[in-house]
């Protein structure tokens, strides 16, 4: 039988288990301003498909619209809601000690 892991952490997540899907959807966003393009636009059209000819399909697509799903654990689930940037320097330690069992 596939073991189920956590995509966070690794932990085993067994069956019939407390676990959580994280989705994360990235869209490009629009603020509505266009600069001007300097000299003819005919010109930069053919400039920017002569451009996006040489890049991957799946990168452009990328590059506008990512979406992606991961199965983790009550911990990391809690640790990336509290924290998706990891900018907030919280040990992972004292939070970890209040609901796993190890
Ligand atoms: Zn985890």
């Amino acid at each position: 039988m596939t073991v189920l892991r956590c995509q966070g952490c690794g932990r085993e997540l067994p069956r019939g288990g407390l676990k959580y899907i994280v989705e994360l959807k990235s869209f490009a966003d629009f603020d509505g301003y266009l600069e001007e393009y300097p000299g003819d636009i005919e010109d930069g059209i053919d400039e920017l498909l002569d451009a996006m000819e040489d890049v991957d399909p799946n990168t452009l697509e990328e590059d506008v619209y990512m979406e992606r799903t991961y199965v983790v654990c009550k911990l990391c689930r809690d640790r990336f809601a509290r924290d998706p940037f990891h900018d907030s320097g919280y040990e992972e330690g004292e939070y970890a000690a209040k609901g796993t069992l190890h």
